[in-house]
């Protein structure tokens, strides 16, 4: 049994939705007990999200944004089917049009959209892309239903980043897919809680849903289509030479997406690792290419790293003063006062002279996380025994990814003077105690710098 989830650049256009039809079908033909999960055209979710928004302000323009997104799928049916064949797929598309517009008429007029509102919007892009690409692989030799991951993918109310109760949902998915004979085309992205409200799994979130698939199906393989030739030692966009990973283990994966390697979501490894179900990353414009294997027993190789990824949009809070020398509970004070204000930590370093403790997280999260912060640190402020937080922007997170850093010296010496023969100034520095990553702070404008620096360094 295999997953095969494909993303949206896989899917964005009539042509490409050939292309990858071609692979599902050869694939289905050497290999019944396929399923497979489709994201939205590329583009499409943020095109709702605007949407969404544009509706709340009351403003008239999401009318030609709406009408917009209907021609895009319109003309998609129309290069995907002959006349004949494309009435049965135009009238279900037209149902989830009235229903959006429907819902989007209803956002207007309370001038309102709630997180719960957004993600019923989301869940569109989903499902219109599979609606047209089930019904294109059924008119092409290959006998196809779409499937809605509400009916098989249960979530918590935390409407944007749901939780997944893998319990319910494998017990879901075995039901409702063996009882299928015609291949099942799902729904990425999206789910449902108890009471049947729409939710969605975070952002790029499709590549977590094939995990949940495959670990409910005890798949054999989960496999990840998308526009690279696998996982690269670097972003492309940056390093465009980057090589392709032939294997990485599970949690160099992890680490890679994580620190923002948009290749795979970080949260795909989890049903992965637990059911020990291997990953690959393949590509659909270059389906001959071996692709990326991701899994815990890989052969023994000499890179000293593995990869090189980032995190922008970043920023730095340091909280200092010689009154917390020795101060119990600072931390977790510290820690706690973050959590209330629901501030997601990305990075922590704290120096040994327990003067400073620095904390990195997302810079739209720094408000809120500062004003927590005064409240919870108010008595040592105003006896200074802690002085003003000092709050950096425009910072960027690297992080140098490797198995094998462990336990070989040497390595951060080599980083950290390259990034000098840059004359990049680095903020901050944490590493793992598992010494896969090594991860530091640095201005956004040396970020390309700095990466390229690295790559030459270490892997070219
Ligand atoms: P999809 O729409 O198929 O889910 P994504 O855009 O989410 O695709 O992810 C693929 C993109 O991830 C690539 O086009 C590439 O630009 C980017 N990327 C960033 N870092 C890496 C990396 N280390 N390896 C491969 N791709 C990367
Ligand atoms: N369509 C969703 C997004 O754009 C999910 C995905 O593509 O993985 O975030
Ligand atoms: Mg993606």
């Amino acid at each position: 049994m295999k997953v095969m989830k494909f993303g949206g650049t896989s899917v964005k256009d009539a042509g490409r939705i050939k292309s990858t039809a071609e692979i599902i079908r050869a694939e289905n033909e050497k290999a019944p007990g396929l399923a497979v999960v489709l994201s939205a055209m590329k583009g499409v979710t943020d095109d709702l999200i605007s949407l969404a928004r544009t509706a709340e302000q009351g403003d008239q323009s999401y009318r030609e944004l709406f009408s917009a997104l209907i021609e895009r799928h319109e003309t998609a049916v129309d290069e995907l089917f002959s006349a004949q064949d494309a009435g049965g797929v135009k009238e279900k598309m037209q149902v989830l049009f009235s229903e959006l517009k429907d819902v989007l008429h209803g956002i207007e007029l309370v001038r309102e959209c709630s997180p719960r509102s957004l993600d019923l919007v989301m869940s569109f892009g989903e499902r219109l892309n599979c609606l047209q690409t089930a019904f294109y692989l059924s008119s092409h030799g290959c006998p196809a239903v779409m499937v809605d991951a509400r009916e098989i993918i249960r979530t918590d109310g935390s409407h944007g980043s749901a939780q997944v109760d893998f319990v319910v949902s494998y017990e879901k998915i075995r039901e409702k897919l063996s009882a299928l004979t015609a291949l099942p085309v799902i729904t990425g992205f999206i789910g449902s809680t108890a009471e049947g409200a729409t939710t969605t799994i975070g952002r790029n979130g499709s590549d977590f849903t094939a995990a949940i698939i495959g670990a409910g199906m005890s798949a054999d393989v989960i496999e990840i289509w998308t526009d690279v030739d696998g996982v690269l030692s670097a972003d492309p966009k940056i390093i465009p030479h980057a090589a392709v990973i032939p294997e990485i283990t599970i949690e160099e994966a992890m680490e890679m997406s994580f620190f923002g390697a948009e290749v795979i979501h970080p949260y795909t490894m989890i049903p992965a690792v637990e059911n020990r179900i291997p990953i690959l990353i393949k590509n659909t414009f270059n389906p001959g290419a071996a692709g990326t294997v991701i899994k815990d027993d890989i052969k023994p190789h000499n890179r000293s790293i593995t990869g090189i990824a980032s995190i922008s949009g970043v920023a730095l809070i340091n909280i200092q003063g010689g009154g917390m020398l020795g101060m119990r509970g600072i931390a977790s004070r510290v820690f706690g006062a973050l959590a209330k204000a629901e501030v997601n930590i990305i990075m922590i370093s704290q120096a040994s002279s327990e003067h400073s403790i620095c904390i990195v997280c997302k810079e739209q999260e720094t408000g809120r996380a500062l004003k927590e912060l005064t409240g919870e640190l108010s008595h040592e402020l105003e006896a200074k025994r802690i002085g003003r937080f000092e709050l950096t922007k425009n910072l960027e997170i690297v992080s140098v990814i490797g198995e094998n850093m462990r336990g070989t010296p040497g390595i951060s010496g080599k980083l950290f003077s390259s990034l000098g023969t840059e004359k990049v100034n680095v903020l901050a520095i944490a590493q793992g105690s598992s010494e896969r990553n090594i991860s530091f702070v640095i201005d956004r404008k040396d970020k390309d710098s700095a990466i390229k620096t690295i790559h030459k360094s270490f892997l070219e």
